[in-house]
């Protein structure tokens, strides 16, 4: 059981795309971020994450079915993208393990888990009867290597939250995770198994209270749900409501409950919001809920889908704006993973995630996309801002907006005020955390010697290796319970 160590070496996984000499030409790298419009005594300036980046080749490689509107070919024109920026000279670039079984089981129900290992397009006829019961159909079919899928990106959202628990990175991106729609019994939304749900529970390991927001065009209804009922995490997600849009859950009065009463929060959007509206009103909220619930750790989900042409959403957002919100939470200075979700127009969400890697780096990228394999998806204007904005009609009136901050500000006060929110510093399994660690670090400690930084652990990591570990299991702690 150990963990398989190797050098960086793009140039083997995306040989064509990385040519040293022609790497990152024209990024600046930010001596500091454009201050904010409004003074906020939380946030750190001048801050200097260091930043984790978590990437498997193969997860571009899956295919839904022809139909499907989910491509996770968006994340092999994402890294393509990243890589030819050079923005891998900011990060540390990790090819993650697979998640094991009995951590997925962590959230996930056992009888279902074992249907998603088992169920194969060959064989999935005799599953006939499991499909209602796991709510499997043409939002979320059986496709080839579906399994392995989920235990990709799921991997990386696991070895990114501990990632941060180590304090060996400030800010952990996996733009293969974010799939908030799954739910402990079944798929949802083109979601298998919630990368998010297991993360936040590796980071409320060590961290009393982890703050999630969400600005995919969807309810991060998944998330909501696994925490509804407890004060350690706060769920907060900007998106389309009406009801009727999917997942037709994420009114505003829909708070949390028991404990977790006040903790969810949700902003219910109309069709077309713009830049100006999303990013004030994005800005308003967050302020105060960092104020007030001060979390230990962030979980930021950027579903791509609230961008302007998105195939199935319905706002206007350019990707500077979208981008916007993520410059807004790096600036708290707060461990933060940054993860992917949503999003359907595959080259809009390529350069998004890519502006938004650069963001979390503190790199300013130009306009003009580097030279990539996959040139012809940026044609004819191959920049990385785009004009997104203007196909739909913005719906969101200034009064509605208006009234829409005020309740949200109202039922912030309500937490403020209410007893759970003394801050509970719950133990944290931190013990179980290191331990685990410790055995995890003993296989990397067996044969590294060079470029080595301290981790919280108080041991010391390659800075710049990559892990490869479908061997690397070592989830031996994976057995504790979390009581959250
Ligand atoms: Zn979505």
């Amino acid at each position: 059981m150990g963990r398989k160590k190797e050098t960086v070496t793009y140039s083997s996984t995306f040989s064509t795309s990385v040519r040293e000499g022609s790497m990152g030409a024209g990024v600046q790298f930010a001596s500091t971020l454009d201050p904010l419009s409004d003074q906020n005594s939380n946030v750190v300036e001048h801050y200097r994450p260091r930043v984790s980046y978590y990437m498997r080749e193969q997860a571009g490689n899956f295919h839904y079915g022809k139909q499907h509107p989910m491509k996770p070919h968006r994340l092999t024109l994402t890294n393509h993208l990243v890589l030819n920026y050079g923005l891998h000279k900011y990060m540390d670039v990790y090819e993650p393990r697979r998640a094991t079984e009995e951590e997925i089981r962590q959230f996930h129900a056992a009888d279902y888990i074992d249907f998603l290992k088992r169920v194969t397009p060959d064989n999935q006829n005799e599953f006939g009867n499991c499909f209602s019961e796991f709510n499997i159909g043409d939002d979320c079919p059986i496709f080839d290597g579906m399994w392995d899928f989920c235990r990709i990106y799921s991997g990386a959202s696991i070895e990114a939250a501990r990632k941060l628990i180590s304090g060996a990175s400030d800010i952990a991106v996996n733009w293969m995770g974010g799939l908030h729609h799954a739910k402990k019994y079944e798929p949802s939304g083109f979601c298998y198994v919630n990368d998010i749900v297991l993360a936040i529970l590796q980071l409320l390991r060590y961290y009393p209270r982890v703050l999630y927001v969400d600005i995919d065009i969807h309810h991060g209804d998944g998330v909501q749900e696994a925490f509804y009922t407890t004060d350690r995490v706060m769920t907060c997600s900007f998106h389309k409501y009406n009801g009727e849009f999917f997942p037709g859950t994420g009114a505003i009065d829909e708070m949390g409950s028991g404990l977790g009463k006040f903790y969810a929060i949700n902003v219910p959007l109309q069709d077309g919001i713009d830049d100006r509206s999303y990013t004030q009103l994005f800005k308003t909220v967050m302020t105060a809920v960092m104020e007030t619930f001060k979390p230990g750790a962030i979980v930021l989900q950027c579903g791509a889908d609230s961008l302007g042409l998105d195939r199935l959403g319905v706002f206007n957002l350019s990707i500077a704006a979208h981008g916007e919100c993520v410059k807004f939470m790096r600036r708290f200075g707060v461990p933060m993973m940054v993860i992917g979700g949503g999003g359907y127009t595959i080259r809009n969400v390529a350069r998004c995630w890519t502006y938004e890697t650069g963001i979390v780096c503190g790199a300013d990228l130009p306009d003009q996309l580097p030279n990539t394999v996959y040139n012809e998806f940026f044609a004819p204007d191959y920049s990385l801002h785009p004009q997104l904005s203007g196909r739909v009609v913005n719906h969101n009136s200034r009064p509605y907006l208006n009234a829409l901050t005020a309740r949200i500000l109202e039922q912030l006060r309500y937490l403020k005020g209410a007893p759970s929110v003394q801050m509970q510093e719950a133990p944290p399994d931190i013990q179980g955390f290191l331990e685990s660690e410790e055995h995890r670090q003993k296989d990397i400690d067996d044969d590294k010697n060079k470029d080595k930084k301290e981790d919280r652990s108080g041991r010391r990591e390659h800075i710049a290796e990559l892990y490869e570990g479908d061997h690397d299991h070592d989830a031996e702690d994976s057995s504790s319970v979390l009581d959250i």
